[in-house]
């Protein structure tokens, strides 16, 4: 059994995460572990961003733990929003606003290839480790669906025709970047 702390105050990924886990995995949402922080992702890259989040909580509890950054990575606008996928139209975090700032970028350019990037930093009795997940897909030209969150109705994942915001959560899994990142953590803790 491994206990691990999740460095996140976002539901939808805590939500997603816990339906990707096995039993053997118990996973400490922040507000469980009574930990009450807006961690910053200040870095140029998930990686360092996740690093960020990963390490801050571990300072503060010891305990083993591990965070995600993920960006939505669009090619015609050269890996836009990316790492600033959760501000891209500014401060507060507000993802209609990012959404409309996002088509109206790409207006209609025809390209409109894009993939959601997840990088999961694991720290294991103190060390780190790091795992990543890609979903490739396209940029449909108006939101569709109310479900997920971020740039979900946005998003039709490759060998779909529905966009993340019309799937439900199991459904997004078969496709889900975050899903790719997590199977290598789990496979990872199980061959240790
Ligand atoms: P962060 O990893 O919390 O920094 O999230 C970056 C941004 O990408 C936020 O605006 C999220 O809403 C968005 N985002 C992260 N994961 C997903 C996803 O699975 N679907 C849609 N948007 C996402």
């Amino acid at each position: 059994m491994h206990t691990l702390v999740f460095a996140t105050n976002n539901p939808h990924k805590l939500e997603e995460i816990q339906a990707i886990v096995p039993a053997s995995i118990h996973i400490i949402s922040l507000k469980a572990a009574g930990i009450d922080i807006d961690i910053p992702e200040p870095h140029d890259s998930l990686a360092e961003n996740a690093t960020e989040k990963s390490t801050t909580i571990f300072r503060l509890t010891g305990l083993n733990c591990f965070s995600e950054d993920t960006g939505l990575e669009v090619a015609a606008l050269h890996g836009e929003p990316g790492v600033k996928s959760a501000r891209y139209a500014g401060e507060p975090p507000n993802p209609p606003k990012n959404m409309e700032k996002l088509l109206q970028r790409l207006g209609r350019q025809t390209d409109r290839r894009a993939r959601f990037r997840t990088v999961i930093s694991l720290i294991l009795a103190g060390r780190e480790y790091f795992f990543e997940g890609v979903c490739a897909g396209k940029i449909i030209d108006a939101p569709r669906g109310e479900g997920g969150f971020g740039y979900d109705p946005i998003f039709v994942p490759e060998g779909a025709d529905r966009s993340f915001g019309e799937m439900s959560l199991a459904e997004k899994k078969e496709f889900s970047h975050r899903r790719k990142a997590t199977d290598q953590l789990i496979a990872f803790l199980a061959s240790l």
